[in-house]
């Protein structure tokens, strides 16, 4: 076929220039993306071997290569990996596939450092190369074709990119890059090597660079002039520069926290490091080994639809599938790592995978793990690393509460509020703390619920309750109607919301009346019921006041008016 012009999507132009400018001071992690990319594909190819002993072409060994050339100004990545086709290169090189990347260009702020970190975590994949190169030349055949169906594809990122069927004998991939001026630093096989050993050490097969080597000449050539049998040359080899051993399946005392949060950052594509690492190799009945990673921030799709989900599933060390969503609830959508079991069968699917009882067992183990973690940072002296969790994720884990029944308990211990104790909207009083504090023969543990933290302090509601010094959880997150609909108690003891029904503790205010305005207030009461008609259900005269003179108050068991308001938005 001729060759071809095609023109980027519009949003893949905007991407390649903002990234360039975002990513300039961590240029390098143009490779990590490129090798994560050549990774992939031999893992792809892998998995497909496994019904198709063919696709391995003779090739036994998967692996990686770059190599580069100092008076062409070229860094070239070669894998020998799944390849693709034609329509391939064009869907997945030219257009950008993922659904979340309008909102997420939408996100921008046009902050350098911000919008670095949020690209970063986008994961800006192989459009990276044009932050070194300002021409890019991927050459590919997909595994299983025949050698005249590759296809080069080529750009200088301006906005077209031009494609050629070409023959390669060789399946799988190779990116030529042709470096900017200015980029001279990466024509360096000591600085090439070490961004490998940086970010790429784990990478589970080998990447190869060529090294001088001194061999020995033949036998034969001895029969010459040349009788020296010590007699060496110079000759350049390939040699593996990273370790190639999955991390995971590695014994914790050989990895050390750098590997740790590198393997994090590949997997992430954050560049901070994380909360917590969980490192887990289980034995018996069930055999598997989890990584798990809680990361310091939120990634940047935590509230989207079509948001990823943090967990990688192998078997037997083969990767099978990305945003495994059924090895972690809902809530837990931000934990990131990977999980490698021996039980479950090469070729399992997102359906089976939905109703496995494997999967299940290792999903409320690894759950346990790391609410169980949680627990222990909550029960930490230094109180900011559970509070700056709380900060960042607490809203999602109080989806828990309403999500993960068989987790109730432990969940509603890592709750965190605003409460009339400190006043202040953050969210910093846990549930025993409150219980802690409660008055003697407080019958309940008091909340109220407004549409904002500055309406819930000035309602009138807590007047009467703020004169006994009885503290009330200040709820105005929009899950929190949600939240105490699923937690009605906590250690035996009932939250009741103050908006609601009558309060046992201001009961005993009723001061002395006179018959006198007993009539008097018998007949205020009448008239605005009157007045009122069907729209309340009752008119009554309450010492939960003590400056405001009236207040609306919802029947026990019966809608909050913000919980109306809210079906009402929701369209019910
Ligand atoms: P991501 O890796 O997150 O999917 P990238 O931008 O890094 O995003 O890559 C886009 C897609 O291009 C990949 O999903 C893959 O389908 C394809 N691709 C990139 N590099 C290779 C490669 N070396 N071999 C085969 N396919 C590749
Ligand atoms: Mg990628």
């Amino acid at each position: 076929m001729q060759k071809e012009t095609h023109v980027f999507q519009t949003e893949v132009k905007q991407l390649l220039q903002l990234m360039i400018h975002a990513l300039y001071s961590n240029k390098e992690i143009f490779l990590r993306e490129l090798v994560s990319n050549a990774s992939d594909a031999l893992d792809k190819l892998r998995f497909e071997m496994v019904s198709n002993d063919q696709l391995s072409e003779g090739e036994s060994a998967l692996k990686i290569q770059l190599e580069f050339d100092e008076q062409a100004k070229t860094i070239t990545l070669r894998d020998n990996g799944i390849g693709m086709t034609r329509d391939e290169v064009i869907e997945n090189i030219g257009t950008i596939a993922n659904s979340g990347t309008k909102k997420f260009l939408e996100k921008l702020t046009g902050d350098q450092a911000k919008d670095s970190r949020l690209i970063g975590q986008f994961g800006v994949g192989f459009y990276s190369a044009f932050i070194v190169a300002d021409q890019v030349t991927l050459r590919t055949r997909k595994a299983g074709l025949a050698a005249d169906q590759g296809v080069e594809w080529q750009s200088s990122g301006d906005g077209e990119f031009t494609l050629e069927t070409i023959a390669k004998p060789t399946k799988g991939t190779e990116i030529i890059l042709h470096l900017k001026e200015g980029m001279d630093e990466f024509l360096s096989a000591y600085r090439l090597k070490n961004i490998i050993t940086t970010y790429s050490d784990h990478i589970s097969f080998p990447i190869e660079m060529l090294e001088e080597q001194a061999v020995k000449q033949d036998a034969v050539e001895q029969d010459g002039e040349n009788k020296d049998s010590d007699k060496s040359k110079m000759e350049l080899v390939w040699k593996q520069i990273n370790k190639a051993t999955a991390l995971w399946t590695q014994p914790k005392s050989e990895i050390s926290d750098e590997d740790y949060a590198n393997f994090y950052q590949t997997l992430s594509h954050d560049f901070e490091k994380p909360l917590a690492t969980l490192h887990n190799k289980v034995e018996g009945t069930l055999e598997y080994t989890s990584l798990l990673y809680i990361p310091t921030k939120a990634p940047f799709d935590l509230y989207d639809r079509d948001r990823r989900y943090g967990l990688k599933l192998y078997v037997k060390r083969v990767f099978i599938m990305d945003d495994a969503e059924h090895l972690m609830p809902n809530y837990l959508r931000f934990v990131r790592g990977v999980i490698d079991s021996n039980d479950l069968p090469l070729n399992v699917s997102r359906e089976i995978l939905q109703s496995n009882h494997v999967v299940d067992k290792i999903r409320s183990a690894s759950v346990k793990r790391i609410l169980d973690h949680l627990v222990k940072l909550a029960k930490d002296e230094d109180a900011s690393v559970y509070q700056g969790f709380w900060n960042t994720f607490g809203q999602v884990m109080k989806e828990g509460i309403i999500e993960d029944y068989a987790n109730r308990d432990k969940l509603a211990g890592l709750m965190r509020f605003s409460s009339t104790h400190n006043q202040d909207a953050k969210q910093t009083v846990s549930l025993a703390d409150y219980v802690g504090r409660m008055k003697e023969g407080q019958q309940a543990i008091y909340y109220l619920i407004a549409d904002s933290h500055a309406a819930a302090l000035g309602s009138p509601h807590l007047e009467g309750l703020r004169k006994k010094g009885i503290e009330v959880l200040l709820l105005s997150d929009r899950i929190d109607e949600w939240l105490v609909a699923h937690l009605t108690e906590f250690e035996g003891k009932s939250l009741k919301s103050i908006n609601q029904g009558d309060i046992a503790e201001l009961a005993d205010e009723a001061p002395e009346v006179t018959e006198e305005e007993q009539q008097a207030r018998t007949s205020l009461v009448e008239k605005l019921q009157q007045a009122l008609g069907d729209k309340v259900a009752e008119v009554k005269v309450t010492h939960r006041l003590t400056d405001s003179p009236a207040c609306v108050v919802a029947q026990e068991g019966a809608m909050t008016p913000h919980m109306m308001r809210l079906m009402e938005q929701m369209g019910q």
